[in-house]
């Protein structure tokens, strides 16, 4: 596959994949300077404002991991079923004179994101509590706007955002799977549909 530059003007992009490894979690990705900077949230995220919700900051993935859909064979790193929970753009709020990577040290990042499943106004903020483990731990808040919701439960959205499928169908249908490389997924992903089938 040929890498296409995304074009310049193209809002950048987040994901959540839903990630059953040894234990489920939720991995919250956003683009920021060209790879997805990434967080994983034990409970995923809330669209409930009174609730935050822990995100420990892990690796950087290459932008092409945001169309990984399917099971990632052990023994690798991270086996297990991943489904495109949410995914879509986001809009940093960068404040006056930041550049991306600044508001990221900084630890304090609100975005705007529109998704299919998470929209509006997001805030996601570091802490660190003396004497601790030394893993980046953040919080993910959803701030009060119209896409609040009280009392959210992510299991009333189980399906994947890219393809509309259950976890199980995504399982039962995970044959070989082929990396993408590190284009812009905008430009590149192809409906699973329309790839060839993998046999076995
Ligand atoms: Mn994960």
């Amino acid at each position: 596959m040929t890498a296409v530059p995304a074009p310049p003007t193209a809002p950048p992009i987040f994901v959540v994949q839903e990630h059953w490894s040894k234990q489920r979690h939720f991995d919250f990705r956003l683009e920021i300077s060209g790879r997805l900077v990434s967080w994983a949230l034990p409970k995923g995220p809330s669209l409930d404002p009174s609730v935050r919700r822990l995100a420990v900051r892990t690796m950087d993935h290459p932008l092409g991991y945001a169309i990984f859909e399917g099971v990632i064979p052990a023994p690798q790193y991270g086996a297990g079923l991943v489904v495109v929970w949410d995914t879509g753009t986001f809009r940093p709020l960068l404040p006056k004179g930041l550049d991306e990577e600044a508001w990221l040290t900084r630890g304090r990042l609100k975005f705007l994101l529109r998704g299919q499943k998470l929209h509006g106004l997001w805030e996601m903020v570091r802490y660190r509590e003396e004497g601790t483990s030394e893993d980046e731990d953040w919080l993910l808040v959803k701030h009060r706007d119209r896409f609040a919701r009280r009392r959210f439960r992510l299991e009333s959205l189980p399906t994947s955002a890219l393809t509309g499928r259950t976890p199980d169908e995504i399982e039962r249908s995970s044959g070989k799977w082929v990396m993408p490389d590190h284009a812009h997924p905008l430009e590149t992903w192809v409906a699973p549909s329309a790839r060839p089938v993998a046999e076995g």
